[in-house]
């Protein structure tokens, strides 16, 4: 795709978009999410030709929320290997985010890493035998090596609101360490998973921090950050479990692999070209962020861009 082009769709999505009708609505069970204006689009693509093309509110910081599922799962991915497959599964769940149901008939093993009580093992075992706050510095640390920007943080409002009224995530916690499943008690884990999802991003940093997904495991500065074939396998897994519930529907629709979050984020990779991030806060009934879905939608239309066409 010549760059002029690219400049241009950007521009055209951006522009279309900051026109909406319908933002969709703003998360409101975490307290202090409810908080942030619905009218507000950002887009940022890191290109595997090394350009950034942003457009709107490119530059404004959210809550990334559970997007930082994938930096997880990569860091867990490097302490326990293929073993972490042991305690959660790679199949889409079929039922939000949130949801217990499956986890009585599957003894305590969540349907994949994306769904909250999937990323809740991913932090028990991030959190190996470190106190909350070192396994928390590791990830942010990690999350400012891959985006090249030492000024990301933790918003310490939205993790205490998180904390004061994630009764559910408490609840998914216990119940899957009567099974085993979870070794730590819940505040522990919990403090690390509410941290990580209280991290605040911008679209820019956030499509600099997905590019070693677009370029097979390696960091742009040369360093390898996982093996290919685990870069290949968290791309499968953003496909298929990444916007919960809406998974197949985004598929269909987008087919780019793609994860979510309830901060209305979406971070979206198309292999060895691009690393996309969009973010607009109002999300639609499935929790994920409406006009981001459509911007993504609108960019594969555009460019071609998916794992289901020829590059
Ligand atoms: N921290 C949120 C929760 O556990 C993340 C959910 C999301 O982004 O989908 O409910």
């Amino acid at each position: 795709m010549p760059g002029a082009d690219l400049d241009a769709i950007v521009a055209d999505i951006a522009g279309t978009l900051a026109r909406a009708e319908d933002w969709g609505e703003v998360a409101s069970y975490i307290p202090e999410l409810a908080k942030v204006d619905p009218a507000q689009f950002g887009i940022a693509i890191a290109t595997a030709d090394g350009r950034m093309l942003v457009g709107g509110d490119a530059d404004t910081g959210f809550s990334i929320q559970s997007i930082s599922k994938v930096f997880a799962l990569t860091l867990a991915l490097g302490k326990v290997g293929d073993q972490l497959w042991d305690r959660v599964g790679r199949e889409p769940s079929g039922n939000a985010f949130n949801s217990i149901v499956q986890l009585e008939q599957e003894r305590g093993i969540p349907r994949n890493p994306f769904i909250n009580a999937g990323a809740i093992v991913v932090s028990d075992v991030n959190l190996g035998s470190y106190q909350p706050r070192v396994a928390i510095g590791e990830i942010l640390r990690f999350i400012r090596y891959l985006a090249g920007d030492d000024s990301i943080a933790i918003n310490g409002e939205v993790a205490a609101s998180e904390t004061a009224t994630g009764f559910r995530n408490i609840a998914l916690a216990n119940y899957m360490r009567a099974f085993g499943n979870v070794h730590h008690a819940a505040d522990l884990v919990l403090g690390l998973y509410v941290h990580q999802c209280a991290i605040e991003m911008s679209c820019r940093q956030l499509a600099l921090a997905g590019r070693y997904l677009m370029l097979n495991g390696r960091h742009p500065d040369g360093g390898r950050v996982v093996p290919p074939g685990r870069a290949r396998r968290i791309n499968a897994l953003m496909l298929t479990c990444g916007q919960y519930d809406a998974s197949g529907d985004f598929a269909f629709r987008v087919g780019i692999p793609s994860k979510s979050g309830v901060g209305g984020g979406i971070l979206g990779i198309v292999p060895g070209r691009a690393s996309i991030a969009v973010w607009s806060p109002g999300l639609s009934p499935s929790g994920n962020s409406h006009l981001g879905t459509q911007a993504l939608e609108m960019l594969a239309q555009r460019t071609g861009w998916s794992v289901f066409s020829p590059p």
